[in-house]
């Protein structure tokens, strides 16, 4: 039967794929009979909406261009069309005004949050709460989805273990096994349990593949790696996400050993829509299509366009070559017209998932974006979020938690009073200054005396996402005013790092310790007080060298978001008790850059605590400042009786492993007991160390609890070079531990 529906004002469908009574796939045959093969192509093209399009229709120029084609419904989705009018106005183009009245996709980079932001990817890593991580997808969800929005261009989940590279911020961190953890719990947090609620967005992971480990972290560089790496360490994550029912994959701007991901036929193809049988589509990066050609992978646009969608990329986001090139490519016979068909098919088949045939306005609700953007609830829950972020990395003579009254404070630092750096990069749709500054946080501790000193700037210009970054390096003259508010203190809290956009995409850096004159100012500082509570901001690992060993308190805050000043002064006057670990090491100067935890042995024997060090600089000592897991507590914990029923299994037969945890300090806290696996004889050489298992715990004072974890063949096994998972019998090395070098070890055998 025909369903008849009323679209906005009056408009009228009557077309058989929006019988909802039909399966999604019959549907989506039911549409494509219908479809020309330029309205086929047309749904493959994503144009970034960088115009008024509520406004006048735009005369001349590209927008002109992308205008008419809306019209024509040549165009499949749009991105970075924000609000519900704005969305709205270009839906009922696309639903009114083309033949077919296709709906649109609607993309937006929401990364870390919509307007209420919840901390940088990389700082939620550090919490190892994947209840709390999805849950912050989930309020970003809310938000974008409250705004018109249905589709983010996140997780990343591109594993990195170099801190020079400034998109770490977007990631997970250097792990594949918390990575691919928090990967799925992203997802679950944008789609929901299902796609099909009008609060659901779909989400995106990427970038596939390999983009984490460009040369030497220069953005946008080659990458050339081993397939063990790549299946092991690399493509984990990805992996996890279509486990976890991801509708799309954004491929990448890299190169991967020669091919561009764009145009990787071994990664679309074979491993994603083949091994690993993803139903989704795949949309390119921005203009990577285009960017083959840079590359010297193809001759020109059309060359481009053959190569990516032969490759399996789906959509083309704002090259617009495969709007030009690909009905000549199909028409000549260099392209089959299949090939155009099942890219079709995989974005339809979202469409329809998200419901948008059925009401293409149902993410145009203005009630609910008047109500859930900014709400209390959503800046409770980024609160909780960035409290689970901070790590405490250092804490002599127990300075912290601060008194909470007859203190005397002195704030220092530029970044204290700064209410856009904790932001971060990322934040599209977020007003500046609307985080809540240090300052702002510590001032309602009220029976405590506080001076706010900011001692030097950091940046000298204001930034927006891609601009460059002028740092102060000369002007000192803050300097004795903060000295002075120092000398009258009893503490002295540093809100000392990279300023919000330092770190992101196109933010490499070749120094990673403190920006500008501000090393200096720590330095100054100290010598007047040496009581220094340092707090970081920013958005990948530092070299703090001189700090780590000078400074009696140290606090990694990262960039915390809309709530940042809240959370820090909550940790700092002890209402909240941290517990984040590091997910990703802290070097000890840029030259160990990369450095990780889960690196092979040499050929050189292993030092007593089996870290492969022999391998190292003779001019800074071997081990980073802080290792990947690493944080501390304001209470202490105990590690005792790290148990197996055996210490000999069969193949295939589950490995119980427990262990018991004390809170053995003075107050209520959270550990996160870590679980490192090492294969020491394998067919293909193992990592020192690999984490298999994590789980975070409660623990009052004076609690014990004891921590169970089960091993399978998943934990136990790698992939070999071609991609084939082996779980080899032999002994086993297992600890169970505070971080990733410090822990209980014991040995198993598998038989
Ligand atoms: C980035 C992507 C992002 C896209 C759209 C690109 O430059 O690499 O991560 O999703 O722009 O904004």
């Amino acid at each position: 039967f025909l369903l008849l529906i009323f679209f906005g004002n009056g408009y009228a469908q009557t077309k058989k794929h929006l019988d909802v009574n039909k399966p999604i796939e019959d549907r989506i045959s039911l549409l494509m009979k219908e479809m020309t093969l330029e309205e086929k192509i047309g749904q493959m093209n994503q144009y970034n909406g960088s115009w008024d399009v509520t406004g006048p229709k735009p005369e001349s120029g590209s927008n002109e261009e992308k205008y008419n084609n809306l019209k024509k419904g040549l165009v499949g989705s749009m991105l970075t069309v924000r609000g519900v009018k704005e969305v709205r106005a270009v839906q009922k183009i696309a639903v009114e005004e083309t033949r077919l009245g296709i709906p649109l996709i609607f993309g937006f980079d929401v990364i870390h949050g919509y307007k209420t932001l919840s901390p940088i990817p990389l700082a939620e890593a550090a919490s190892w709460d994947l209840e709390a991580i999805k849950n912050s997808a989930r309020v970003a969800a809310l938000e974008a989805s409250a705004s018109g929005l249905n589709w983010t261009f996140a997780p990343n989940v591109d594993i990195s273990n170099d801190a020079r590279w400034g998109r770490v911020m977007e990631g997970a961190g250097e792990d594949p096994y918390l990575g691919s953890k928090i990967a799925r719990a992203r997802v679950h947090g944008f789609q929901g349990e299902k796609l099909g609620s009008n609060t659901s967005i779909v989400a995106c992971a990427k970038h596939f593949a390999g983009y984490g480990f460009v040369e030497a972290g220069r953005d946008y560089n080659s990458v050339d790696m081993s397939n063990s790496k790549l299946y092991n360490t690399v493509l984990p994550p990805f992996k996890a996400t279509v486990d976890a029912g991801i509708g799309t994959f954004m491929n990448s701007f890299n190169t991967l050993n020669g091919i561009p991901a764009t145009g990787n036929i071994f990664l679309q193809r074979d491993i994603l829509k083949g091994a690993w049988g993803f139903k989704g589509f795949v949309v390119s990066d921005w203009a990577s299509i285009a960017e083959m050609i840079t590359h010297g992978y193809a001759a020109n646009g059309a060359d481009a366009a053959q190569k990516a969608v032969i490759a399996g990329s789906d959509m083309d986001m704002e090259s617009s070559i495969y709007v030009k090139e690909l009905v000549q490519l199909v028409k000549k016979g260099a392209v089959k017209e299949s090939v155009i068909n099942d890219a079709v098919r995989r974005i339809l088949r979202v469409k329809f998932e998200l419901g948008l045939f059925d009401n293409p306005y149902r993410y145009c609700d203005e009630a609910r974006e008047k109500s859930d953007i900014g709400s209390k609830a959503n800046n409770d829950d980024v609160l909780d979020m960035a409290k689970k972020s901070i790590v405490l990395l250092k804490n002599d003579k127990n300075i912290l938690p601060l008194k909470k009254s007859g203190q005397k404070i002195a704030l220092i630092g530029a970044l204290a009073s700064d209410k856009n750096s904790p932001l971060g990069s990322w934040r599209i749709a977020a007003d500046d200054n609307t985080a809540i500054s240090v300052l702002e946080g510590m001032q309602q501790y009220k029976n405590n005396s506080l001076v706010f000193e900011k001692g030097t700037d950091v940046a000298l210009n204001k930034q927006t996402f891609l601009d460059e970054v002028k740092i102060n390096t000369t002007d000192f003259s803050g300097f004795e005013a903060a000295k002075k508010a120092a000398k009258n203190a009893d503490v002295v809290v540093m809100v000392l790092g990279e300023i919000g956009f330092q770190s992101g995409e196109g933010r490499s850096r070749t120094e990673i310790g403190l920006p500008g004159n501000q090393q200096q100012l720590l330095e100054e500082i100290y010598k007047v007080n040496p009581n220094v509570v340092l707090v970081l901001n920013n958005g990948r690992p530092l070299a703090l060298p001189w700090a780590a060993e000078n400074i009696p308190a140290i606090v990694e805050a990262w960039q915390l978001g809309t709530q940042s000043g809240n959370a820090i002064a909550q940790v700092l006057y002890g209402d909240y008790n941290p517990s984040g670990k590091l997910p990703m090491a802290f070097p000890r100067n840029v030259g160990q850059c990369p450095i990780y935890y889960n690196l092979y042995n040499t050929g050189r024997p292993t030092d007593k605590d089996q870290n492969v060090f022999w391998s190292h600089y003779s001019d800074v000592e071997k081990t980073p400042l802080y290792p990947f897991g690493y944080g501390l507590s304001y209470t202490s914990f105990a590690y005792k009786n790290l148990k197996m029923a055996k210490t000999s299994f069969q193949k295939g037969e589950k490995i119980e492993i427990s262990v018991e945890v004390t809170n053995i300090g003075d107050f209520d806290g959270k550990e996160v007991v870590q679980l490192y696996l090492n294969d020491p004889v394998a067919s293909i050489v193992r990592p020192i160390k690999e984490l298999k298992g994590f789980e975070l715990v409660t623990l009052k004072k004076g609690e014990t609890k004891t921590i169970q974890f089960t091993l399978t063949d998943s934990e136990l096994g790698f992939y070999d070079n071609d991609g084939k998972f082996l779980v080899e019998p032999g002994l086993f090395n297992v600890m169970v531990g505070w971080n990733s070098n410090e822990g209980l070890t014991s040995k198993f055998e598998v038989k």
